[in-house]
Parts: C-alpha cells; sequence; structure tokens
C-alpha cells in the first residue's frame, strides 16, 4: 500500500500516537489531516478559548511534521466529506483515527466508516489515544459499564496498558494534497486574558515539570485553592496533545503516593469516558434522574446571572467563576463548589451551569464536564446524591487564610480570613468600605429548598 491518511481529532501530538505508528508502518507515504469540523461549531461546541488552545496546538503539530519531513493538512468543512476529498486526492487506501466517545463522535464514525468503505477504503479506529484504558475494556459482571468509580478503579489498576510509542523520526507527505492555512490565535475574539498556551511542546514541558517538582505533594494539596498544585494539563488531556497512557507510566515511574493520587485521577477521566461511550444521551439527559423541576433561565434568571458573573457574594464561589472567566480554567475545587452552589444551593438545572462552563472552559469536554457536573448535582454517579457544598466551610477549609478569594475578588483585598469568607458579618464603616454584594440566598433557606426538592425536607 503506499498511502494512508491519518486523521488528527483530539489527539493533536506525535508522541505515542497509534493511528499515526500503524500508518506510517503499513504505508509509504503519510497524509497527516486535521479538518475543522463544521458540525462542532454547529454544536456550539467552538468556544473562543477552545479555538485558541486548538490553534497552538495546530501549529506546533504542524511545526513538529515539518521538522521530520512532513507538514499538517488542515481542511475545513463536514468532516465526512473533507476526509473523502482527501483521501481521493491522495489516492489513499485507508484511514486511521482515534476512537472517541461523545454521540457526535460515534455517530460521525460510523458516517465516515460508510463513506470510505463505499468507495473501497477502510477506516481503522484505535483505542487507547485518547484513554489510557479503552471504554469498555473493563465491565461488571452485569452492565456494559461500570456505574461507580470505586470498583471501576479497581479493574482499571490491574490493566497493564500498552507502553507508550516514540514520536516518529520522519514522515513522507504526498505531493498535491491541498491544505487551507493553519489556524493561529491572532484575531480571535472573546479569549481569556489569563489563558496558557496549547501545543504538544508547551504539554511535554508541563508534564516534566510536573513530574519534577509538583507531583509529590499532590495528594496532600490538590485541594489547597491557592496553592494551585494541580497539573493543569488538563487542556492538554482534552485535546490531546499529550497521551494518557503515556502520563500513566511516567507517574507511576514517578511514584510515590502523589503520583498514585495523580493516578488515579486520570482513571476518573477514563470513568466518566466510559459512561459517556455506553450512555451517550448523558451528555444532557440525567443519568439517574431524581426527577428534579429545576430553577431555570426563565424562572432564576437572576440568581444564573450573578452565578456567571461571580457576585453571588459567596467570596469563594465568586473567585472560583472568575477565575474561569479571566483563564477559562478552573481548580477542581472551585468547580465542585460552584456547581453544589447552583444544582443545589440555586436549585438550577445542571445543564444551565454545564453550558457555562463549556462556554468558557479550555478543556471544556463533553465526559468531564457534563457527568462532573452530574455528579454534583446527584443525577450522576455519586453514592451520596444528596451531598451540599458548604461555600463557607469549604473556604475555611480550602482557603485557610483567604488568599485565593483575594486574588480574585479584589473588592475582597483588604480582609484577613475569617471575615474574607463571610464578608456579611462586617458592620458599620468596615462594611461601608467594602463594595461587594450581599449573600444573594440564605444558605438554610438553599439547603431546605433542596432537601424538600428530593423529598428529605
Ligand atoms: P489534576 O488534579 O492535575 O488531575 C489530572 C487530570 O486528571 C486532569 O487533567 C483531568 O484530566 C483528570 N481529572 C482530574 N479530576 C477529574 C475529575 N473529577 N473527573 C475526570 N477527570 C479528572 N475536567 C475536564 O478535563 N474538562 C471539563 O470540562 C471538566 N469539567 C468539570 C466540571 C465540574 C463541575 C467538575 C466538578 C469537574 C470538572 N472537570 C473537568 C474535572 C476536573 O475539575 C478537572 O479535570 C481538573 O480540575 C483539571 O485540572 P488539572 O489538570 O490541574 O487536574
Amino acid at each position: 500500500m503506499n498511502v494512508s491518511v491519518v486523521l488528527f481529532t483530539a489527539d493533536l501530538r506525535l508522541h505515542d500516537h497509534p493511528p499515526l505508528r500503524a500508518a506510517l508502518d503499513g504505508t509509504r507515504q503519510v497524509v497527516p489531516l486535521f479538518v475543522r469540523d463544521r458540525g462542532v461549531a454547529e454544536a456550539r461546541f467552538a468556544a473562543p478559548n477552545r479555538l485558541a488552545f486548538l490553534a497552538d496546538c495546530l501549529c506546533d503539530l504542524d511545526s513538529g511534521l515539518r521538522e521530520r519531513g512532513g507538514r499538517l493538512v488542515v481542511r475545513c468543512g463536514d468532516l465526512v466529506e473533507e476526509v473523502c476529498k482527501v483521501v481521493t486526492e491522495a489516492d489513499a487506501d485507508e484511514v486511521h483515527m482515534a476512537a472517541d466517545v461523545s454521540a457526535y463522535a460515534q455517530r460521525r464514525e460510523v458516517r465516515l466508516r460508510r463513506a470510505l468503505e463505499g468507495d473501497g477504503r477502510r477506516l481503522h479506529v484505535h483505542d487507547t489515544v485518547t484513554t489510557a484504558l479503552a471504554p469498555g475494556a473493563v465491565t461488571p459482571a452485569s452492565s456494559d459499564h461500570f456505574a461507580v468509580f470505586t470498583p471501576y478503579f479497581r479493574q482499571w489498576s490491574q490493566q497493564r496498558l500498552r507502553d507508550p510509542l516514540a514520536a516518529p523520526r520522519t514522515i513522507r507527505v504526498p505531493e498535491g494534497v491541498g491544505s487551507g492555512e493553519v489556524p493561529s490565535r491572532a484575531g480571535l475574539s472573546g479569549v481569556s486574558e489569563g489563558l496558557n498556551a496549547g501545543g504538544e511542546r508547551e504539554g511535554r514541558k508541563r508534564l516534566s515539570a510536573w513530574l519534577r517538582r509538583g507531583v509529590a505533594a499532590y495528594e496532600n494539596r490538590h485541594d489547597d485553592l491557592a496553592g494551585d498544585a494541580t497539573s493543569r494539563l488538563s487542556p492538554h488531556l482534552h485535546f490531546g496533545t499529550l497521551s494518557p497512557v503515556e502520563l500513566v507510566h511516567r507517574a507511576r515511574r514517578a511514584g510515590g503516593p502523589g503520583a498514585e493520587a495523580f493516578v488515579r485521577q486520570l482513571a476518573w477521566r477514563d470513568f466518566h469516558r466510559q459512561v459517556l461511550a455506553a450512555r451517550p444521551a448523558t451528555a444532557t439527559a440525567d443519568y439517574r434522574t431524581k426527577h428534579d423541576r429545576w430553577r431555570t433561565e426563565r424562572t432564576a434568571r437572576e440568581d444564573i446571572e450573578a452565578w456567571r458573573e461571580g457576585r453571588t457574594g459567596y467570596p469563594i464561589v465568586d473567585a472560583a467563576m472568575r477565575q474561569l472567566r479571566h483563564e477559562g480554567w478552573m481548580h477542581n475545587r472551585g468547580r465542585l463548589l460552584a456547581a453544589s452552589f447552583l444544582a443545589k444551593t440555586l436549585y438550577v438545572d445542571w445543564r444551565v451551569g454545564a453550558r457555562h462552563f463549556l462556554d468558557l472552559l479550555v478543556d471544556g469536554d463533553v465526559a468531564n464536564n457534563q457527568l462532573n457536573w452530574q455528579w454534583m448535582a446527584g443525577t450522576g454517579t455519586d453514592t451520596r446524591p444528596n451531598r451540599v457544598l458548604n461555600p463557607v466551610t469549604q473556604a475555611r477549609r480550602h482557603d485557610p487564610d483567604g488568599t485565593y478569594v483575594r486574588r480574585w475578588v479584589p473588592e475582597l483585598a483588604s480582609l484577613e480570613a475569617p471575615m474574607v469568607h463571610e464578608p456579611w458579618k462586617l458592620r458599620g464603616p468596615e462594611r461601608s468600605a467594602v463594595d461587594y454584594p450581599g449573600p444573594i440566598i440564605d444558605l438554610a433557606d438553599g439547603l431546605a429548598r433542596f432537601k424538600r426538592a428530593r423529598g428529605h425536607g
């Protein structure tokens, strides 16, 4: 065979890339292809922060390919049509791509397979490119997926992962395959000021630094909001500039309780993917419905706006929401608090919150976002679905001296803990000196409403 196409999707890297390796092993020439899929934009999934990060990733991928004698072919339009056009132009025999889990990705794969096979070409879909373990690789006796994390993790941990693959040395791309321009960040509007840079090189640098200096303390510090002591590798995992298989191997090699705790989080990522792969409808429908009659955009507009803008009057929630807007990223503890506050304290439909997160998060991801939202809303896989996080207690625990709040809520910069977490307790001139809203809801009222709604009131 002479030519194959490697379709890059959420796997924008050269290291540990099974589709690329298979293509290079099987054919003399390879077309590395990325399609800016019109369907993704139409589904409102192409948010500015992710488009900017994606542009960095594609530039870096193109330059990595050029260093190896190749180049990236970029097309724009309907993914299936564009792949078929490239296959015809290159007279390719086969297409290699990574497996993906969302309903959209699953439908797209079916369409692509049909189109290629109808034309006498083959589609090879590779597992363990965007997950460490393939969805469905481990299942409980009675179901096609695990609904609870702990037993999943037990099985996940016992599986032997494949060895990571080296990046190829050379790539030969056939002449005459047309390409659009590799997109760039310049000119994109609505991008968060503090957004990190994307790309495989950047991801690998961050990973090495993390394994050298960060991971050892992860177990003890991952919830320290101000310490910012998590890896921040989520956008790289989302865009596939880093391979989850390689990450697990390298973290295990680093060893110690920090690395173990970090690997466990990577398993959470696989866990949500195997749920979504088996139940794609849970991107929008309750996984385990509690028959909630949520408040919505129509009935809770002002509360939702206050939450989105970070002016609920609960400093820790507002700090997290402002970090999201400024960086296009939020600390996991912040995500939990912001989600609990919206879905439980304000009793607003989790889909409203998930949509806002997807509009801003650089790592915004259907599996991780929707299923974590469901976890926190108590409609997902949490075995304690009615737990409600108290933003004041949580702030005292995870931001004990108030540094995180002061960083993101400058109106409170003059306050020390504990007052910085409860500014409504200020009196007289001290209160008037602080230009910050009072709480939009009393926590006890919110809790009582939630308990009533769930039949525990
Ligand atoms: P680290 O703590 O360093 O963890 C390493 C990696 O493990 C992460 O990069 C991520 O890939 C994975 N991971 C960590 N925690 C989780 C988790 N709870 N579930 C699944 N995977 C996890 N993560 C996303 O990648 N995209 C999202 O859209 C997303 N939305 C979320 C929404 C809510 C309401 C909540 C509560 C969590 C969400 N998460 C999401 C999970 C988690 O918050 C982020 O993965 C994490 O904060 C990213 O930071 P990090 O890379 O420093 O994580």
